[in-house]
């Protein structure tokens, strides 16, 4: 995770003639700098990736496995992240779907459906469309 946080953090050489012919830059921190060396540059940007960024997760985005029904599963981030109020943090994000609209069709097939936290827009549960058929 750690390789990956660090490749977000570009390096790149200055205008020829400056004084400090490196610049580093992180687009997710919007931070930067300018260095002597390239080594000076590298040597910024490990310890801002150490230091700044999370190891556990891309963009405050956490695997959480998968599903049967629901595929591939993100969560948010409980190490960055502050847990939502309304699920404590326990909905997930599919990650095959765009749409929370995709979601509820390809559920709708199954006689399935999900519930979506109010807080964080995440997959808090899924229950079946007509419970009393099951019951
Ligand atoms: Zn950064
Ligand atoms: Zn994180
Ligand atoms: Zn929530």
């Amino acid at each position: 995770m750690s390789l990956i946080n660090q490749q977000r953090i570009r390096i790149a050489s200055t205008a020829v003639g400056s004084r400090d012919p490196w610049a580093g830059f992180c687009p997710c921190c919007q931070w930067g700098g300018t260095f002597l060396s390239w080594l000076d540059a590298m040597t910024w940007a490990a310890l801002h990736a150490r230091q700044d960024h999370c190891r556990f997760c891309i963009d405050t985005q956490m695997p959480a496995g998968r599903e049967d029904v629901l595929g591939e599963l993100y969560e948010r981030c409980p190490v960055c992240t502050i847990p939502c109020a309304d699920c404590d943090g326990l909905a997930v994000y599919p990650a095959n779907y765009n749409t929370p609209t995709e979601l509820v069709d390809d559920l709708a097939v199954l006689r399935l459906t999900p519930i979506f936290c109010d807080g964080c827009h995440g997959v808090a549960a899924v229950i079946p469309l007509d419970p009393e058929v099951l019951a």
